[in-house]
């Protein structure tokens, strides 16, 4: 059985923790890929200084957690998705997990239980193209990505090991880069896209303009950006130029059928999109990164707590927003978080 195969499924039991050997290639560019991360990252001390303002806030929101605005809530109105002409194929390509405190993904839930999280990738299979929707890892990600991040927030965010690379990951579908025709973003965040190291600079990654600048412009990068995987890669904006679709404002229909619609779900990241499918089971899919991490912020309406919340959403108040317009969505929308495991592993197939 090739070698692929085993790492997938030692992920799905996440018992294997025992780390992939390195590539004999990276052995010999340490130093000059230490270089490159450094460039653009944040530094040490105002990190710092965010995370104990970020702890310092928490508490207090763990008893009283953010009230949704019933008034705007009250006015969110669905407006129609656009007829599907056509149907996609969904499949999701775990690639990592790890847990987190459900009481920090979704401030105010008293519990003790720990939230699995998943990493990784969507391949989405359209008449007209494949692609995927956030090329995720690379299977060299703690050596070769997760030194971009300043201290302490590689340690916060480390997957546990193994990780299943975005090569074998397409592998393991009998698929190469050479099958994508491109690749989509629901926002630039590194987990989301440090999976282009192992894809082609040639390959075009659709994003909209305002979440590109906003990881690239300037001497530092947000936190929570690791601006070399993205350095190089062909960049394809993508305009929300489209009507509201259903309680998002604004929309981007990428094949003009209603298979694949774009919509705005800024807050989490300026430029933060989701991906509404309509999956040839019949169902219509929202992908929705990481406007939430889990489901459950979407059902009871709550954001991330302050720690992490304030670290990785770049506009709380939009954010907040977006998840009441998460709330609104018509029942028959399936909303997949990226790191929602359950949502994730569901639709995994084999
Ligand atoms: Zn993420």
């Amino acid at each position: 059985m090739p070698r692929y195969r085993t790492v997938e499924k030692s992920f799905l039991r996440g018992r294997d923790r025992a780390a992939p050997a390195m590539p004999m290639t990276y052995r010999g560019e340490v130093s000059e890929n230490s270089t490159r991360l450094a460039d653009g990252r944040p530094g040490t001390l105002p990190t710092l200084a965010r995370c104990c303002a970020a702890l310092a806030a928490t508490p207090g929101r763990l008893l009283r957690p953010r009230r949704p605005d019933r008034e705007f809530l009250a006015s969110l109105t669905a407006a129609p998705a656009p007829n599907p002409a056509a149907t996609v194929r969904l499949t999701a390509l775990p690639q990592a997990r790890m847990a987190t405190p459900a009481i920090i993904v979704a401030e105010g839930v008293r519990s003790l239980r720990e939230l699995p999280m998943s990493m990784g990738a969507f391949l989405i299979e359209h008449p007209r193209a494949r692609f995927l929707v956030d090329p995720a890892l690379c299977a060299d990600v703690h050596e070769r990505v997760l030194p971009g991040h300043p201290f302490p927030v590689g340690k916060l965010v480390s997957p546990d090991r193994p990780v299943l690379g975005l090569s074998n990951a397409l592998a393991a579908r009998d698929l190469a880069a050479a099958d994508l025709d491109f690749v989509l973003a629901t926002h630039l965040h590194w987990d989301h896209v440090a999976g282009l190291l192992e894809l082609p600079d040639s390959i075009e990654l659709k994003v909209p303009a305002v979440e590109y600048d906003w990881a690239m412009r300037g001497d530092t990068a947000p936190i929570g950006v690791i601006r070399e995987p993205l350095r190089g890669q062909t960049f394809a904006p993508v305009a929300l130029d489209g009507p509201p679709v259903l309680t998002f404002p604004r929309s981007h229909d990428v094949f003009g059928d209603g298979a694949v619609v774009l919509v705005d779900l800024a807050g989490h990241t300026p430029g933060s999109i989701g991906v509404l499918l309509a999956v040839d089971d019949g169902t219509r899919v929202l992908l929705a990164g990481d406007a939430v991490w889990n489901t459950l912020q979407v059902k009871l309406i709550r954001e991330k707590a302050p720690m992490p919340g304030n670290l990785f959403d770049a506009d709380r108040d939009a954010a907040f927003r977006t998840i009441q317009r998460l709330h609104a969505l018509p029942a028959d929308i399936e909303v997949i978080a990226s790191h929602d495991y359950d949502a994730v592993l569901a639709r995994a197939g084999r």
